[in-house]
């Protein structure tokens, strides 16, 4: 298969030399024209099934197979991978956003410069800590911190400070433990800041990676810079940030496209870097103020969705994957058991949405998509449990400096789920203790009893045991 690939620099630092575009149409080629080689597709699920994932082109021939003999396998696949990697925990997280003014032009998202319909908001240090007490009532630990770009409104010494905020707030028994970062692509140097400031997971996402229908659809401001933008994740591995999430819209092109290239560029990293993308983010295009979905006709199918986060489970089996409340109850109970590991829950796309501090008309208007899951973070740890997962409020592992290639070394040796079951389970029975429901704590009472009796180490066990007591008894942050 490597014989047909075109060559390409995997290691270049030119975003059209390692988001290749002839590899990447030649990759949708080849998987139409081998959708149904049953040798080839035996071959490379045979790989898949020994965990140490695939190249893009191999998944990309997965994703084309319509066989319906086939497609069950790689969801019972997915499923066993990642019961393997992952077990039943989910991490959960919530998005803040801190400001909605853009100088982009990005034609799918509501911020973009241009729409006078939406309230332009941006949160003051104090609106912050009302909007991180109000999160941190609903048990929530780990944030992704969303910002439009704006070198006004939004410049990194505003991001840098509202990070110091966050982590300095600690109400009642809760505090944010983790906060990741989705802003704009920018320089080494203020990636330096983000670092030094004590980030999580810098998160970008590449919306399309076709250049052509990128620039299509960034028709002004720095983002309209395709290249620029495909190469932040380099400039922010140069930078010090070695756990990095990347993304593609799906819905904004033809899905093949993105697909293999979302992979290439999870490849590209590995092998300039010598480590992978933290998490894959796996959005798709929803409504929202003043965008027209007729204007995206690329729409993918719940059951494709289905298969892409499937196949991607077994492409980067290591790749925590992420969905957000865009999606139903119903396609988010699709794709956990076949991929994703983290959930957004109880979340506000709009500015200030948390505290309800300001008129609540002006923050609906002010969100940046609508929200098809818009259960409250209490009711989702509840169905988790019901479903037979644990909801884990772990923040581990980048506070004990198990980041980079520190953390993918430990992962790809199965040793990561040595420190995830019992971490998901204090986290969990913090939860239970300071902000569950009746119904919920019951479930959760259930699920930890059963689940600590699981942890194979019996060292492990016994001190999990221990510290689930002192839980109950006021302590907090436990971890392995
Ligand atoms: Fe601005 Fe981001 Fe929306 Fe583009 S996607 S308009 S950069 S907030
Ligand atoms: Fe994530 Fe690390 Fe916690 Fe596991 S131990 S859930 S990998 S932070």
């Amino acid at each position: 298969m490597h014989d047909t690939m075109v060559k390409y620099d995997v290691k270049s630092n030119q975003a059209a030399e390692f988001i290749n575009d002839a590899e990447i149409r030649a990759s949708i080629e080849y998987a139409a024209t081998h959708s149904d080689d049953r040798a080839l597709i035996e071959e490379i699920l045979a790989k898949a099934a020994e965990g140490g994932g695939l190249n893009h082109r191999e998944a990309a021939v997965l994703l084309a197979c319509g066989e319906e003999s086939i497609i069950e396998r790689i969801f019972s696949l997915a499923r066993s991978i990642k019961q393997r990697i992952y077990g039943n925990r989910i991490v959960m997280f919530a998005p803040l956003y801190l400001s909605n003014y853009c100088i982009n032009g990005c034609t799918y998202c509501p911020y973009h410069a241009i729409n006078r319909t939406i309230p332009r908001r941006k949160l003051s240090q104090e609106e912050i800590r009302r909007e991180v007490i109000a999160l941190q009532d609903m048990g929530h630990k780990r944030l992704a911190l969303e910002a439009g770009e704006h070198p006004k409104y939004s410049p990194i010494e505003y991001i840098l400070e509202s990070i110091d905020t966050i982590y300095s707030i600690h109400h009642r028994n809760g505090a944010i433990r983790r906060v990741n970062v989705n802003i704009a692509a920018t320089s080494i140097e203020e990636y330096k800041m983000l670092k030094d400031a004590g980030i999580g997971t810098y998160i970008l996402f590449q919306e399309t990676y076709s250049r052509q229908r990128y620039e299509q659809l960034h028709p002004t401001g720095p983002k309209s810079n395709w290249a620029y933008h495909t190469e932040a994740m380099d400039r922010a591995m140069i930078g010090g940030i070695d756990d990095v999430g990347i993304g593609a819209l799906f819905g904004l092109t033809d899905y093949r496209y993105d697909f293999v290239a979302l992979l290439m560029h999870a490849e590209h990293l590995e092998a300039r870097f010598g480590v992978g993308p933290h998490t894959i983010s796996v959005p798709r295009i929803r409504p929202a103020s003043d965008i027209d979905l007729r204007d995206f006709n690329n729409g993918v199918s719940d059951e494709m969705f289905r298969r892409i986060v499937a196949v991607l489970r077994l492409a980067v089996p290591y790749t925590g994957m992420i969905i957000s409340t865009r999606e139903s109850k119903r396609s988010r109970e699709l794709v956990l058991d076949v991929g994703v590991s983290q959930l957004s829950g109880g979340s506000r796309t709009s500015v200030g949405g948390y505290a309800q501090n300001i008129e609540q008309e002006q923050i609906e208007e002010s969100a940046q998509f609508d929200i098809s899951d818009v259960r409250s973070l209490d009711e989702i740890v509840a169905w988790l449990l019901e479903l037979g997962y644990v909801p884990s409020f772990c923040t581990a592992c980048y506070r004990e400096g198990r980041t980079g290639d520190r953390f993918m070394s430990l992962a790809k040796r199965g040793l990561i789920g040595d420190c995830c079951s019992p971490n998901a389970l204090m986290t969990l029975r913090e939860y239970m203790e300071d902000y569950a429901s009746e119904h919920t704590r019951t479930l959760a009472e259930k699920v930890i009893a059963e689940q600590v009796e699981l942890i194979p180490s019996e060292r492990v066990r016994e001190i999990t045991r221990r510290r689930l007591q002192e839980i109950g008894c006021g302590k907090r942050d436990f971890r392995f």
